[in-house]
């Protein structure tokens, strides 16, 4: 059964927000960078590369279905920020707001009474879970241990140890 209009439209909407989402990291990773913080910046730009391939798993979805692929404009994204613990706020309220996304597709899908699309958004609403896991676990440890410039070089060289 062909894609049909309502739910090709918000799957559109989500792959946009995924390229919008790679590039919020990638332009936090090149803030990191700049504070010579390099394992931070590699987190990120892993973060970077797990968005675009979510697109892509989108994308490749709606054309499986006989959807049309509409590619538009990317949001600008941020480019300062205060602080270490600054970016990791914003990084959870990024993926929360992702997460509410996520879910507005699902609910879409159902309502459409498309259940191939329900299922296939099931993998992307665990991905959330783990998402918004992982940088909770980040912010409970610059809790844990402050900002200061020796916690800062330990938790950076923990976390350039992830990777992509
Ligand atoms: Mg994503």
């Amino acid at each position: 059964m062909k894609l049909n209009k309502t739910v090709e439209t918000i799957l559109n909407k989500q792959i946009n927000a995924e390229f919008w989402s790679a590039n919020v990291y990638l332009s936090m990773s090149a803030w990191f960078e700049k504070q010579g913080l390099s394992g931070m910046a590699g987190w990120m730009r892993a973060q970077y590369q797990e968005e675009n391939s979510h697109a892509l798993k989108l994308y490749d979805y709606v054309i499986e279905r006989g959807g049309e692929v509409k590619l538009a404009a990317i949001d600008a994204v941020q480019t300062e920020w205060k602080s270490v613990l600054d970016v990791f706020e914003d990084t959870l309220k990024h993926e929360c707001k992702v997460t509410e996304m996520i879910n507005n597709c699902y609910e879409v899908a159902l309502s459409e009474k498309d259940h191939a699309t329900a299922i296939m958004l099931h993998w992307f609403i665990e991905e959330q879970v783990e998402e918004e896991s992982n940088v909770q676990t980040i912010l409970d440890k610059i809790a844990l241990v402050g900002e200061k410039t020796k916690s800062l070089y330990l938790l950076d060289k923990e976390l350039g140890a992830r990777q992509a």
